[in-house]
C-alpha cells in the first residue's frame, strides 16, 4: 500500500455483525423480522408512522446492549493514527463507529440517535423514545421522524462524499452487500478516478468484481489486519 495517502472507507452492516446487531439481509431477507418495505421507505412512515416510529425506537434501545468490536477498534486507531487524509462514510445507522473513538466518519444513511424534523430540515441528538407528532425545537411543526434515509431518499452528506471518494488513492469497503445505491456505485468512482480498491467481507458480494483485491473473512479479524498493514 505504499503511494497511499488520502483514504475513504465505507462500512455496511456487516462491519457490526460481530457486535451482535442484525444485518439488513439476514435470513429471509428481513430486518429483524420486518419487510423492508414495512419499515424503510416514506411510504411506511406515511401509512403507519406509530410501527415505524416503534421500529426504530426498539432499534435505537438495542444498542445500549451493544459494544463496539474488534473491527470498529481498529478503524478507531487507524482515524487516530494515520497521518494523511482519511473518511469513514458507514451506512449504518448505529452508533459502534463513534463509540469505538473514530472522528473523521459520517453517517450517509442517518443515525438512530438523532431526529430529523420534517418540515425544516433540522437533525439533532435524540435519546429515548420518539413517538410520531413530536414537536420541532427550531420550527415547531409537529414533525419530528427518525433520522434514517429511507429507500428513495436522497443520502446526507453526498457532495462531501463523492468529492472523497473522486479524491482518495485507496477505497476500502468492508461488510457492504454492494446492493444499496448509491453507496454500491463507490467503487466505481473511485476507481474512475484512479484509486486502489480493496474489498473486505465474509462473503463474495454484487460488488466484488469491480474490486483490485477482495479479501473474505470476518471484519473483527480482516480490519484489525489491514490496519495493522497500513500502520506499519
Ligand atoms: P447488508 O445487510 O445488505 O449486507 C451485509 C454485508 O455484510 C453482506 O455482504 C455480508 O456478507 C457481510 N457480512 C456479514 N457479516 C459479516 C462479518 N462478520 N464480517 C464481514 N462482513 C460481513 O448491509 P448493507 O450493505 O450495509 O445494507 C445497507 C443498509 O442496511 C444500510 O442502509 C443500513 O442503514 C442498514 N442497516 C444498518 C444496520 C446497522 O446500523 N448496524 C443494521 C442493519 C441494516
Ligand atoms: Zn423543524
Amino acid at each position: 500500500m505504499r503511494g497511499v495517502s488520502n483514504i475513504v472507507v465505507l462500512t455496511g452492516a456487516g462491519i457490526s455483525a460481530e457486535s451482535g446487531v442484525p444485518t439488513f439481509r439476514g435470513p429471509g431477507g428481513l430486518w429483524e423480522g420486518h419487510r423492508l418495505e414495512d419499515v424503510c421507505t416514506p411510504e411506511a412512515l406515511a401509512d403507519d408512522p406509530v410501527l415505524v416510529h416503534r421500529f426504530y425506537d426498539e432499534r435505537r434501545a438495542a444498542l445500549e446492549s451493544v459494544a463496539p468490536n474488534a473491527a470498529h477498534v481498529a478503524l478507531a486507531r487507524l482515524d487516530r493514527d494515520w497521518p494523511g487524509e482519511l473518511l469513514i462514510i458507514t451506512q449504518n445507522v448505529d452508533d459502534l463507529h463513534e463509540r469505538a473513538g473514530a472522528r473523521r466518519m459520517l453517517h450517509m444513511h442517518g443515525e438512530l440517535k438523532s431526529s430529523l424534523c420534517a418540515a425544516c430540515g433540522d437533525r439533532r441528538a435524540l435519546a429515548g423514545m420518539l413517538p410520531p407528532g413530536a414537536v420541532c425545537d427550531v420550527c415547531s411543526a409537529a414533525a419530528l421522524r427518525p433520522d434514517i434515509v429511507f429507500f428513495g431518499e436522497m443520502p446526507h452528506d453526498m457532495e462531501r462524499i463523492e468529492a472523497a471518494v473522486a479524491n482518495c488513492d485507496l477505497f476500502v469497503s468492508i461488510g457492504t452487500s454492494g446492493a444499496v445505491y448509491p453507496a454500491a456505485g463507490f467503487v466505481r468512482t473511485a476507481r474512475y478516478y484512479g484509486a486502489r480498491t480493496l474489498e473486505l467481507n465474509l462473503d463474495p458480494t454484487a460488488g466484488s468484481i469491480f474490486f483490485d483485491e477482495t479479501r473474505q473473512g470476518a471484519a473483527g479479524v480482516l480490519v484489525p489486519q489491514w490496519v495493522e498493514e497500513m500502520l506499519a
